[in-house]
């Protein structure tokens, strides 16, 4: 069964939680996307919903629009949605940001369910395409654990609903180790108790634990204002 409005209006209400209490991420990588915050754009992220979110986005504000590609990149980018149940969306822009009429890609982001190679979702990873542009992925350090917590119990909530979405990110998790065993990368885990793993490349998913100095030189990724 796909998840209806009324599973994404528990979503919501279950996943409240900002990335971190103490920065405000958006202010951290807004000059590399003029004064914008980089998620926020559709130049860089197009927010692609379920058809039953978008559903309950539009009667709960007016924040949101159907997102209408004009260049040929969006265009191509959005042609898989055609006959799906999935379709494209825009906001009004950070300034009318409305926090509780947020996305579940809006809460979530940059990280996304992490699945090891025995299919358990142990934790969260980051959409690697976004490195260098966005903060976050180069100061994992800084995610709080109450985000952890929610982001983990409202998607686990996602996929009792909608085994599709387990698939997702199943696949997606596949292909993260495909790319990093590529590049000869490990690959950065924050696990479900709150501490950090690498995925160590061609290892068939193999964890071990961060260390903080390990961490800190993923900064370097991230070019500060
Ligand atoms: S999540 Fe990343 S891209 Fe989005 S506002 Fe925060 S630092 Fe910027
Ligand atoms: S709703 Fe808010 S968080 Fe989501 S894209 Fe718009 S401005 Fe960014």
């Amino acid at each position: 069964m796909s998840l209806q409005p009324k599973h994404y209006e528990e979503i919501f209400r279950q996943f409240q939680a900002p990335i971190s209490k103490v920065y405000d991420c958006g202010k951290k990588c807004a000059h590399l996307n003029g004064g914008k915050p980089v998620c926020c754009s559709t130049d860089n992220a197009i927010p692609i919903v379920e058809k039953t979110e978008w559903q309950l986005l539009k009667s709960r504000s007016d924040l949101w629009k159907p997102y209408k590609a004009v260049t040929p990149d969006a265009k191509r980018e959005l042609a898989d949605l055609k006959g799906s149940d999935c379709c494209a969306i825009e906001c009004k822009g950070v300034e009318h940001c409305e926090r509780d009429n947020r996305s579940v890609a809006c809460r979530s982001f940059p990280f996304y369910p992490y699945f090891n190679p025995a299919r358990e979702f142990i934790g969260l990873a980051t959409y690697w395409v976004f490195e260098g542009q966005c903060w976050v992925i180069s100061n994992v350090t800084i995610v709080d654990k109450k985000f952890v917590k929610q982001f983990i119990k409202s998607h686990e909530y996602m996929f009792k609903q909608d085994e599709d979405w387990r698939e997702t990110y199943v696949e997606q998790s596949a292909n993260h180790r495909r790319v990093f065993s590529r590049r000869g990368d490990k690959f950065v885990v924050v696990g479900r108790d709150g501490n950090y793993y690498w995925v160590l490349p061609k290892s068939g998913g193999k964890m071990v634990p961060a260390t903080n100095t390990q961490l800190k030189k993923l900064r370097k990724g991230f070019v500060e204002k």
